[in-house]
Protein backbone atom coordinates (compact mmCIF):
# COMPACT_ATOMS: atom_id res chain seq x y z
CA UNK A 1 0.00 0.00 0.00
CA UNK A 2 1.55 3.53 -0.77
CA UNK A 3 -0.11 6.78 -0.37
CA UNK A 4 0.34 10.03 -2.25
CA UNK A 5 4.13 10.27 -2.65
CA UNK A 6 5.18 13.53 -4.29
CA UNK A 7 9.33 12.53 -4.34
CA UNK A 8 8.40 9.34 -6.41
CA UNK A 9 10.79 10.00 -9.72
CA UNK A 10 8.99 11.41 -12.85
CA UNK A 11 7.07 8.78 -14.71
CA UNK A 12 5.29 10.31 -18.23
CA UNK A 13 1.20 9.24 -17.67
CA UNK A 14 -1.24 9.67 -19.67
CA UNK A 15 -4.67 10.39 -18.62
CA UNK A 16 -7.29 9.60 -20.76
CA UNK A 17 -10.91 10.97 -19.92
CA UNK A 18 -11.37 14.24 -18.01
CA UNK A 19 -14.66 14.34 -16.74
CA UNK A 20 -14.88 15.04 -13.46
CA UNK A 21 -12.78 12.65 -11.93
CA UNK A 22 -10.58 12.53 -14.70
CA UNK A 23 -9.25 15.71 -14.42
CA UNK A 24 -8.66 15.46 -11.10
CA UNK A 25 -6.19 12.11 -11.88
CA UNK A 26 -4.51 14.49 -14.13
CA UNK A 27 -4.36 17.39 -11.38
CA UNK A 28 -2.81 14.77 -9.26
CA UNK A 29 0.15 13.90 -11.25
CA UNK A 30 1.10 16.75 -12.68
CA UNK A 31 1.40 18.53 -9.25
CA UNK A 32 3.34 15.15 -8.27
CA UNK A 33 5.66 16.03 -11.03
CA UNK A 34 4.81 13.37 -13.31
CA UNK A 35 4.98 14.47 -16.89
CA UNK A 36 0.99 14.25 -18.06
CA UNK A 37 -0.38 13.87 -21.61
CA UNK A 38 -4.42 14.07 -21.33
CA UNK A 39 -7.09 13.48 -24.45
CA UNK A 40 -10.48 14.04 -23.76
CA UNK A 41 -13.62 13.78 -26.28
CA UNK A 42 -14.45 17.32 -25.51
CA UNK A 43 -10.68 19.06 -25.80
CA UNK A 44 -11.72 22.38 -23.68
CA UNK A 45 -11.79 19.98 -20.44
CA UNK A 46 -8.45 20.37 -21.23
CA UNK A 47 -7.49 24.10 -20.60
CA UNK A 48 -6.75 23.92 -17.33
CA UNK A 49 -4.23 21.42 -16.99
CA UNK A 50 -3.03 22.32 -20.11
CA UNK A 51 -2.16 25.89 -18.26
CA UNK A 52 -1.12 23.84 -15.36
CA UNK A 53 1.79 21.91 -17.67
CA UNK A 54 -0.18 19.01 -19.38
CA UNK A 55 0.23 18.02 -23.29
CA UNK A 56 -2.92 17.89 -24.82
CA UNK A 57 -2.72 14.70 -27.43
CA UNK A 58 -4.35 15.30 -30.73
CA UNK A 59 -5.89 12.18 -30.83
CA UNK A 60 -6.37 9.06 -28.34
CA UNK A 61 -3.64 6.94 -30.25
CA UNK A 62 -1.32 9.86 -29.52
CA UNK A 63 -1.95 10.21 -25.90
CA UNK A 64 -1.32 6.48 -25.62
CA UNK A 65 1.80 6.36 -27.58
CA UNK A 66 3.21 9.63 -25.38
CA UNK A 67 4.35 6.47 -22.69
CA UNK A 68 4.54 3.71 -21.63
CA UNK A 69 1.17 3.83 -18.85
CA UNK A 70 -2.07 5.18 -19.37
CA UNK A 71 -4.89 5.68 -16.91
CA UNK A 72 -8.14 5.41 -18.14
CA UNK A 73 -11.34 7.21 -16.60
CA UNK A 74 -14.67 7.13 -18.83
CA UNK A 75 -17.94 6.47 -18.11
CA UNK A 76 -18.22 3.26 -18.74
CA UNK A 77 -16.49 -0.05 -20.02
CA UNK A 78 -18.24 0.49 -23.50
CA UNK A 79 -16.85 3.80 -23.74
CA UNK A 80 -13.37 2.72 -22.80
CA UNK A 81 -13.82 -0.33 -25.52
CA UNK A 82 -14.98 2.18 -28.40
CA UNK A 83 -12.36 4.43 -27.52
CA UNK A 84 -9.43 2.13 -27.12
CA UNK A 85 -11.02 -0.36 -29.69
CA UNK A 86 -10.29 2.53 -32.36
CA UNK A 87 -7.79 1.23 -35.27
CA UNK A 88 -5.71 4.40 -34.73
CA UNK A 89 -4.75 3.18 -31.10
CA UNK A 90 -2.00 0.86 -30.63
CA UNK A 91 -1.95 -0.48 -26.86
CA UNK A 92 0.98 -3.03 -27.59
CA UNK A 93 3.23 -2.56 -24.99
CA UNK A 94 1.23 -0.12 -22.68
CA UNK A 95 0.57 -0.75 -19.46
CA UNK A 96 -3.29 0.29 -19.08
CA UNK A 97 -4.76 1.36 -16.01
CA UNK A 98 -8.41 1.50 -16.18
CA UNK A 99 -9.78 3.11 -13.25
CA UNK A 100 -13.45 3.62 -14.78
CA UNK A 101 -16.37 1.92 -12.55
CA UNK A 102 -17.47 -1.39 -13.58
CA UNK A 103 -18.49 -4.46 -12.21
CA UNK A 104 -16.29 -7.99 -12.12
CA UNK A 105 -17.30 -9.53 -15.05
CA UNK A 106 -16.65 -6.41 -17.14
CA UNK A 107 -13.32 -5.98 -15.44
CA UNK A 108 -12.21 -9.49 -16.42
CA UNK A 109 -13.69 -9.34 -19.84
CA UNK A 110 -11.86 -5.86 -20.45
CA UNK A 111 -8.50 -7.74 -19.15
CA UNK A 112 -8.98 -10.64 -21.83
CA UNK A 113 -9.39 -7.60 -24.38
CA UNK A 114 -6.77 -5.80 -23.68
CA UNK A 115 -4.52 -8.72 -23.20
CA UNK A 116 -5.33 -9.59 -26.64
CA UNK A 117 -4.12 -6.17 -28.05
CA UNK A 118 -0.51 -6.47 -26.24
CA UNK A 119 -1.22 -4.38 -23.33
CA UNK A 120 -0.67 -4.93 -19.56
CA UNK A 121 -4.11 -4.37 -17.63
CA UNK A 122 -4.56 -3.20 -14.13
CA UNK A 123 -8.03 -2.82 -13.47
CA UNK A 124 -8.82 -0.50 -10.62
CA UNK A 125 -11.62 1.32 -8.59
CA UNK A 126 -11.64 4.78 -6.73
CA UNK A 127 -13.29 4.69 -3.44
CA UNK A 128 -13.10 8.49 -3.06
CA UNK A 129 -14.18 12.25 -4.75
CA UNK A 130 -12.61 14.48 -6.83
CA UNK A 131 -11.49 16.53 -4.31
CA UNK A 132 -9.89 14.13 -1.97
CA UNK A 133 -7.79 12.75 -5.10
CA UNK A 134 -3.85 13.40 -4.43
CA UNK A 135 -4.73 13.09 -0.85
CA UNK A 136 -3.96 9.80 1.25
CA UNK A 137 -7.86 10.00 1.86
CA UNK A 138 -8.49 8.75 -1.98
CA UNK A 139 -8.27 5.43 -1.50
CA UNK A 140 -7.81 3.46 -4.97
CA UNK A 141 -7.96 0.09 -5.20
CA UNK A 142 -6.30 -2.15 -7.76
CA UNK A 143 -6.46 -5.72 -9.39
CA UNK A 144 -4.58 -7.89 -12.05
CA UNK A 145 -0.39 -8.38 -12.24
CA UNK A 146 0.98 -7.68 -9.29
CA UNK A 147 4.55 -7.13 -11.24
CA UNK A 148 3.07 -4.01 -13.14
CA UNK A 149 1.46 -2.37 -10.44
CA UNK A 150 4.89 -2.89 -8.75
CA UNK A 151 6.77 -1.32 -11.45
CA UNK A 152 4.11 2.00 -11.20
CA UNK A 153 3.15 1.60 -7.91
CA UNK A 154 5.18 4.74 -7.12
CA UNK A 155 3.85 6.77 -9.61
CA UNK A 156 0.07 5.76 -8.64
CA UNK A 157 0.30 6.68 -5.33
CA UNK A 158 0.55 10.31 -7.12
CA UNK A 159 -3.26 9.68 -6.97
CA UNK A 160 -3.69 8.46 -2.85
CA UNK A 161 -3.44 5.34 -1.08
CA UNK A 162 -3.09 2.64 -3.86
CA UNK A 163 -3.65 -1.11 -2.86
CA UNK A 164 -3.25 -3.98 -4.74
CA UNK A 165 -5.78 -6.60 -3.81
CA UNK A 166 -4.47 -9.98 -6.08
CA UNK A 167 -3.83 -11.00 -9.76
CA UNK A 168 -7.63 -11.72 -10.24
CA UNK A 169 -8.43 -8.29 -12.25
CA UNK A 170 -12.49 -8.45 -11.27
CA UNK A 171 -11.38 -8.35 -7.28
CA UNK A 172 -11.28 -4.29 -7.14
CA UNK A 173 -14.83 -4.01 -8.88
CA UNK A 174 -15.51 -6.65 -6.35
CA UNK A 175 -14.24 -4.63 -3.16
CA UNK A 176 -16.14 -1.33 -4.80
CA UNK A 177 -19.35 -3.10 -5.18
CA UNK A 178 -18.79 -4.44 -1.72
CA UNK A 179 -17.99 -1.23 0.09
CA UNK A 180 -20.66 0.29 -2.28
CA UNK A 181 -23.01 -1.94 -0.04
CA UNK A 182 -21.65 -0.84 2.77
CA UNK A 183 -22.15 2.66 2.53
CA UNK A 184 -25.94 2.25 1.10
CA UNK A 185 -26.73 -0.03 3.93
CA UNK A 186 -25.33 1.81 6.58
CA UNK A 187 -26.92 4.99 4.86
CA UNK A 188 -30.71 3.55 4.57
CA UNK A 189 -30.47 2.36 8.53
CA UNK A 190 -29.53 5.63 9.47
CA UNK A 191 -32.23 6.73 7.81
CA UNK A 192 -34.83 4.90 9.12
CA UNK A 193 -33.83 6.16 12.74
CA UNK A 194 -34.24 9.45 11.78
CA UNK A 195 -37.57 8.89 10.11
CA UNK A 196 -38.77 7.14 13.23
CA UNK A 197 -36.82 10.06 15.79
CA UNK A 198 -38.66 12.63 13.51
CA UNK A 199 -41.85 11.61 14.40
CA UNK A 200 -40.97 12.85 18.28
CA UNK A 201 -39.74 16.17 16.85
CA UNK A 202 -35.92 14.92 17.43
CA UNK A 203 -34.06 16.62 14.36
CA UNK A 204 -31.31 14.89 12.04
CA UNK A 205 -28.74 16.69 13.56
CA UNK A 206 -29.52 15.69 16.96
CA UNK A 207 -29.66 11.66 16.47
CA UNK A 208 -26.67 11.81 13.84
CA UNK A 209 -24.09 11.70 16.83
CA UNK A 210 -25.04 9.01 18.36
CA UNK A 211 -26.50 7.36 15.23
CA UNK A 212 -22.20 7.72 14.79
CA UNK A 213 -21.53 5.97 17.41
CA UNK A 214 -23.91 2.64 17.46
CA UNK A 215 -22.32 2.73 13.54
CA UNK A 216 -18.67 2.69 14.98
CA UNK A 217 -19.93 0.46 17.51
CA UNK A 218 -21.25 -2.15 15.64
CA UNK A 219 -18.10 -1.71 13.41
CA UNK A 220 -16.01 -3.70 15.80
CA UNK A 221 -18.06 -6.37 16.51
CA UNK A 222 -16.74 -7.44 12.59
CA UNK A 223 -13.57 -8.84 12.96
CA UNK A 224 -15.12 -11.47 15.49
CA UNK A 225 -17.81 -12.20 13.45
CA UNK A 226 -15.87 -12.66 10.88
CA UNK A 227 -14.14 -15.05 12.09
CA UNK A 228 -17.36 -17.11 12.83
CA UNK A 229 -18.03 -16.69 8.99
CA UNK A 230 -14.72 -18.52 7.80
CA UNK A 231 -15.05 -21.23 10.26
CA UNK A 232 -18.23 -21.82 9.82
CA UNK A 233 -19.59 -22.07 13.22
CA UNK A 234 -21.84 -19.45 14.73
CA UNK A 235 -21.95 -20.34 18.59
CA UNK A 236 -24.44 -17.76 20.08
CA UNK A 237 -22.05 -15.84 22.36
CA UNK A 238 -23.37 -12.67 22.52
CA UNK A 239 -27.07 -13.09 21.27
CA UNK A 240 -29.20 -15.82 19.29
CA UNK A 241 -30.56 -14.87 16.22
CA UNK A 242 -34.37 -15.35 16.93
CA UNK A 243 -33.62 -12.93 20.08
CA UNK A 244 -32.85 -10.65 17.13
CA UNK A 245 -35.77 -11.28 15.13
CA UNK A 246 -38.32 -10.26 17.95
CA UNK A 247 -36.36 -7.12 18.01
CA UNK A 248 -36.58 -6.57 14.39
CA UNK A 249 -40.48 -7.29 15.21
CA UNK A 250 -40.75 -4.62 17.75
CA UNK A 251 -39.16 -2.43 14.70
CA UNK A 252 -41.39 -3.20 12.28
CA UNK A 253 -44.31 -2.83 14.66
CA UNK A 254 -42.92 0.65 15.81
CA UNK A 255 -42.67 2.06 12.52
CA UNK A 256 -46.20 1.05 11.30
CA UNK A 257 -47.55 2.69 14.15
CA UNK A 258 -45.85 5.98 13.88
CA UNK A 259 -46.82 5.74 10.25
CA UNK A 260 -42.82 5.31 9.40
CA UNK A 261 -41.73 3.11 6.02
CA UNK A 262 -41.40 -0.33 7.24
CA UNK A 263 -39.63 -2.23 4.16
CA UNK A 264 -36.13 -1.81 5.06
CA UNK A 265 -37.34 -3.73 8.63
CA UNK A 266 -39.23 -6.27 6.99
CA UNK A 267 -36.16 -7.03 4.58
CA UNK A 268 -33.84 -7.75 8.09
CA UNK A 269 -36.84 -10.04 8.93
CA UNK A 270 -37.98 -12.00 6.46
CA UNK A 271 -34.13 -12.93 5.58
CA UNK A 272 -34.28 -13.93 10.01
CA UNK A 273 -37.21 -15.53 9.45
CA UNK A 274 -35.97 -17.83 6.87
CA UNK A 275 -32.66 -18.52 8.70
CA UNK A 276 -34.76 -19.61 11.89
CA UNK A 277 -37.32 -21.55 9.75
CA UNK A 278 -33.80 -23.44 8.43
CA UNK A 279 -32.95 -24.59 12.27
CA UNK A 280 -30.69 -21.26 12.95
CA UNK A 281 -32.27 -19.27 15.56
CA UNK A 282 -30.42 -20.17 18.37
CA UNK A 283 -26.78 -19.58 16.74
CA UNK A 284 -25.69 -16.01 16.05
CA UNK A 285 -26.27 -13.41 13.97
CA UNK A 286 -23.63 -14.18 10.82
CA UNK A 287 -25.25 -17.29 9.99
CA UNK A 288 -26.98 -15.11 8.09
CA UNK A 289 -24.38 -15.07 5.61
CA UNK A 290 -25.77 -18.77 4.61
CA UNK A 291 -29.38 -16.50 3.24
CA UNK A 292 -26.71 -13.70 1.60
CA UNK A 293 -24.64 -16.64 -0.63
CA UNK A 294 -27.32 -17.67 -2.36
CA UNK A 295 -30.37 -16.09 -4.81
CA UNK A 296 -33.11 -14.49 -3.09
CA UNK A 297 -36.07 -17.37 -2.98
CA UNK A 298 -33.51 -20.26 -4.06
P1 LIG B 1 -17.99 12.48 -16.12
O1 LIG B 1 -17.65 13.77 -15.50
O2 LIG B 1 -19.38 12.28 -16.64
O3 LIG B 1 -16.95 12.18 -17.29
C1 LIG B 1 -17.14 11.13 -18.21
C2 LIG B 1 -15.93 11.08 -19.12
O4 LIG B 1 -16.11 10.01 -20.07
C3 LIG B 1 -15.75 12.36 -19.96
O5 LIG B 1 -14.36 12.57 -20.13
C4 LIG B 1 -16.42 11.98 -21.28
O6 LIG B 1 -15.96 12.73 -22.38
C5 LIG B 1 -15.95 10.53 -21.38
N1 LIG B 1 -16.71 9.72 -22.31
C6 LIG B 1 -17.94 9.18 -22.15
N2 LIG B 1 -18.30 8.44 -23.22
C7 LIG B 1 -17.26 8.51 -24.09
C8 LIG B 1 -17.01 7.95 -25.36
N3 LIG B 1 -17.92 7.15 -25.96
N4 LIG B 1 -15.83 8.21 -25.96
C9 LIG B 1 -14.90 9.00 -25.36
N5 LIG B 1 -15.06 9.57 -24.16
C10 LIG B 1 -16.23 9.32 -23.53
O7 LIG B 1 -17.78 11.27 -15.09
P2 LIG B 1 -16.69 11.17 -13.90
O8 LIG B 1 -17.32 11.65 -12.64
O9 LIG B 1 -15.41 11.74 -14.35
O10 LIG B 1 -16.58 9.59 -13.76
C11 LIG B 1 -15.71 8.83 -14.60
C12 LIG B 1 -15.60 7.44 -14.02
O11 LIG B 1 -15.06 7.55 -12.69
C13 LIG B 1 -16.95 6.72 -13.91
O12 LIG B 1 -16.81 5.36 -14.24
C14 LIG B 1 -17.29 6.91 -12.45
O13 LIG B 1 -18.15 5.91 -11.95
C15 LIG B 1 -15.91 6.85 -11.81
N6 LIG B 1 -15.92 7.47 -10.48
C16 LIG B 1 -16.35 8.76 -10.34
C17 LIG B 1 -16.41 9.31 -9.07
C18 LIG B 1 -16.90 10.73 -8.87
O14 LIG B 1 -17.14 11.10 -7.70
N7 LIG B 1 -17.02 11.55 -9.91
C19 LIG B 1 -16.02 8.54 -7.94
C20 LIG B 1 -15.54 7.25 -8.14
C21 LIG B 1 -15.52 6.71 -9.40
P3 LIG B 1 -16.64 14.18 -22.69
O15 LIG B 1 -16.02 15.12 -21.71
O16 LIG B 1 -16.26 14.44 -24.10
O17 LIG B 1 -18.13 13.99 -22.49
Amino acid sequence: MTDNNASASPTPVTVIGLGLMGRSLAGAFLKAGHPTTVWNRTASKADLLVAEGARLAPTAGDAVRAGSLTIVCLTDYRAVRELLGASDVDLDGTTLVNLTSGDSAQAREAARWAGERGARYLDGAIMAVPPVIGTADAVILHSGPHQAFEEYESALGALGTVTHLGEDHGLASLYDMAGLTMMWSVLNAWLQGTALLRTAGVDAATYAPFARQMAAGVAEWLPGYAGQIDRGSYPAEVAALETDARAMAHLIEESEALGVNAELPKLFKAMADRAIAAGHGGEQYPVLIEEFTKPAGA
